[in-house]
């Protein structure tokens, strides 16, 4: 039989090598045809009695990405079709469709002949649960092995729960199941989920040396006597680790996961039931995670919207690929020397300019920490390090910008400065070559009048750190040009970053929305609300730090600094309020910057941190906790949030559902089990919403007025994604 995902080669020895190489993929991943397939290959080797064994190999270089989601999402939407006329016989297709993967795996575990995978690389989701099927796993030495489905709302569906729990240590094991984490060959090892690791060319030979030293194809836990790794769960020893266990995921989800409450459900009580029933009752807790709100969510946005978006799903399509060489960046401080580090990973040449040659160098020597570090690590090597370093100029010469495609300016946030560098560096630049600024607040359209260009001048807003945080926010002057933004977007794309793209506007998306959360934990101050538990609410409602830690991060006085340039701006529109004060006290009179200087909501000593107990000086004496409904705080800071995203879609500065879900969760980690801005008031439903907001008006404040939009959205029922759906998407995705 031929396949059109797996060839098979049978050897003298009668082992069969299956080798998983999708046409016109650059990764393998798991879709109806190859479950198919996968299917029609293990029955036709557990009934060839010429086959003695098998290895399941990659023809790519790396091994999996895992389940194609959208398969998933098809699955669903055929299930609610159904729902209305027969939920029964929905709830068993969704059942049996969602199983099926589980079910072969099985097969091929059960099969009576033994099955080795060779993997490399990447092995994600569903191929990490087919290597943990088979009877034996050789990794290379690069491999990067995770079940990562929490981190979209779901769970390991396809044994994986299961497999894990029997093989490994409960405590690591749960650690992995639960945070998505992804594991190196060595911790794998360690871990026992592999048998062995060898270089990439040996990994075929080492896996058939198994099977030719008599590889068992009976699984230990299919066997009689079988013990796990860290006794039964009704035993002293489980008496000690589950209540631990459960307590610990309350402590790091709140609860707010479907998904990691229905995993840790699964394996408590499949531990408890011999495999074939334990893997039937992963597959019903599966089936009853994917019909959670919160699961279709993050499968949305944290999938399929971060995929388009990552694929330029914003491109203007006329404009042709720019292929980035060189870039400029002025200012070596903490952004641009980030920015500057990412750029030359990408393998793209940098000029790093500063106001001396000492601040430049110290701009450049942050790359080499960074990846000095990452050597320690034994994530980079010495030749690495050469390499991105030589790529990097540190230098006071603008003239070493006259052959860079593309300059970002990271300078003070101080108009006149910008000013003075924009036009040095205008001077010096090809007329074609781009602009941008990395501004957190200023309007671009402003900035670019210092411009001869404007058509040219953009806005790339990174966040900090540069090296970590995965969102950059593309800002639109208004004569910004579709070459501008195209060139911002393939240099995105180069440095591997997300996208999205907003008009113009004060604060733009993300940092407007941000300074709303932390004004409602201020505003919670001046009601009276415990600062304790104004932290608690924050992180409880899913937020990765309460509102008032962020201010102390974003920094207070840069905040007084805002709230002071839109007063003056606004002139008499401004409305004062508490948080004037309360900022005004902690800046001009305590001189309280937050964490940069050591004290601000927050009393810093090292990496520890307490509030600071005199925080009641400033905002008078805290009412008790018991006046105030947890619940309530929680939702007034999600709110709040999204209510500042449904202005600035009405606004326009914000044009896509996608950008301002994945935007929200990247760029300012609002709950990701709500799968963002939007989607929290989607899945709450208009009319809900808009009554919360309401309802939070007249007992908080005007602030919390809902826009026209939103009003008219509720009278008709109407939700973001069925207004505003994002245009259609790519065919060809990548899986998780
Ligand atoms: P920073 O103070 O760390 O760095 C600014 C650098 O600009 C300094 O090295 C300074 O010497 C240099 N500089 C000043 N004037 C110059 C001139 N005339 N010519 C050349 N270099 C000059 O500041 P930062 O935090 O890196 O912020 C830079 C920009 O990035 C600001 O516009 C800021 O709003 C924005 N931003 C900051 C963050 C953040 O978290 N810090 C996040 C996003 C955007």
């Amino acid at each position: 039989m031929s396949f059109k995902n797996f060839t098979i080669e049978t050897d003298e020895d009668g082992f069969a090598l299956v080798t998983w190489d999708m046409p016109g993929k650059s990764m393998n991943v798991i879709d109806m045809t190859v479950m198919e397939e996968l299917d029609a290959i293990v029955d036709q080797i557990a009934a060839d009695d010429a086959i003695k064994g098998a290895v399941i190999t990659s023809g790519k270089a790396a091994f999996s990405g895992g389940a194609d989601l959208t398969m998933l999402e098809g699955l669903l939407k055929d299930f609610h079709v159904k729902r209305g006329n027969d939920p029964e016989a929905a709830a068993k297709v969704l059942f049996d469709g969602s199983r099926k993967l589980s079910q072969i795996y099985r097969k091929l575990e059960t099969c009576g002949k033994p099955f080795v995978a060779t993997v490399a690389g990447t092995c994600m989701g569903g191929g990490t649960e087919l290597a943990l099927a088979c009877h034996a796993r050789v990794v290379g030495e690069d491999l990067k092995m995770g079940l990562p489905e929490v981190k979209v709302g779901l769970f390991p569906g396809a044994g994986g729960t299961q497999r894990v729990m029997r093989m490994t240590d409960g405590q690591q094991g749960l650690q992995f199941l639960l945070q998505g984490r992804t594991l190196r060959a060595s911790q794998a090892k360690q871990m026992k989920l592999v048998d062995e690791v060898a270089a990439p060319r040996k990994l075929v030979a080492a896996a058939k040396k198994l099977l030719k030293a008599g590889l068992d194809p009976v699984k230990e836990w299919d066997k009689k006597g079988y013990k796990l790794p860290n006794g039964k769960v009704y035993s002293p020893a489980g008496f000690q680790f589950w209540p631990a266990a459960n307590a610990i995921y309350r402590r790091e989800t709140h609860d707010n996961y479907p998904g990691a409450r229905y995993l840790l459900q699964s394996v408590v009580e499949g531990l408890q039931m011999p495999m074939d029933l334990a893997l039937q009752i992963e597959s019903r807790y599966f089936a009853k995670v994917l019909q959670t709100p919160e699961a279709a969510n993050m499968i949305r946005s944290l999938f399929v919207s971060m995929q388009e978006l990552n694929k330029l799903a914003r491109r203007p399509a006329d404009q042709r690929p720019n292929k980035i060489k060189k870039i400029g960046i002025l200012g070596a401080g903490f952004m641009g020397a980030g920015i500057a580090y990412v750029t030359a990973q990408a393998g793209i040449d940098v000029v790093l300019i500063d106001r001396d040659q000492e601040a430049a160098d110290k701009g450049k020597a942050h790359s080499d920490e960074l990846i000095s570090k990452a050597i320690k690590r034994g994530r980079a090597t010495q030749e690495q390090k050469e390499k991105l370093l030589s790529r990097i100029t540190a230098t006071v010469d603008y003239d070493a910008l006259a052959d860079c495609d593309l300059v970002i300016e990271a300078v003070f946030e101080d108009r006149d400065i910008k000013k003075t560098v924009t036009e040095k560096a205008e001077a010096a630049m090809k007329s074609r070559a781009v602009y941008a600024s990395n501004t957190s607040t200023l309007p671009i359209t402003s900035l670019a009048q210092a411009s001869k260009r404007p058509k040219n001048f953009i806005g790339i807003h990174f966040f900090s750190p540069v090296d970590k945080m995965m969102l950059v926010e593309v800002i639109l002057g208004k004569k910004t040009s579709d070459r501008a933004l195209a060139m911002a977007l393939d240099y995105i794309k180069a440095i591997k970053k997300t996208p999205i793209v907003v008009n113009d506007s004060r604060g733009f998306y993300t940092s407007r929305v941000v300074m709303t959360y932390i004004r409602e934990g201020l505003m919670m101050l001046a009601d009276g609300v415990p600062p304790a538990m104004i932290e608690n609410a924050g992180k409880m409602a899913g937020m990765p730090v309460g509102p008032l830690s962020l201010g102390d991060e974003v920094a207070l006085d840069l905040a007084w600094k805002i709230v002071s340039a839109t007063r003056k701006d606004l002139g008499v529109k401004y409305v004062e309020g508490p948080l004037d004060n309360i900022l005004e006290e902690m800046v001009v009179k305590r001189e309280r910057f937050g964490r940069k200087n050591g004290k601000g909501f927050y009393d810093y000593k090292g990496k520890e941190k307490t509030l600071w107990p005199g925080i009641a000086e400033v905002t008078g004496k805290p009412k008790p906790a018991s006046s105030f409904n947890i619940e309530e705080l929680k939702k007034r800071l999600l709110v709040m949030q999204a209510l500042e995203t449904a202005r600035i879609f009405e606004e326009q500065c914000l044009t896509d559902v996608r950008e301002a879900d994945v935007g929200s969760i990247l760029g300012f980690g609002f709950a990701p089990y709500t799968g963002g801005t939007l989607s929290y008031i989607d899945m709450m439903g208009t009319p809900a919403f808009v009554e919360v907001c309401k309802k939070y008006a007249r007992k908080w404040g005007p602030r919390f007025k809902p826009n026209k939009l939103l009003r008219d959205m509720a009278r008709e029922n109407r939700t973001f994604y069925g207004m505003f759906p994002p245009k259609t998407a790519e065919k060809d995705r990548d899986a998780a």
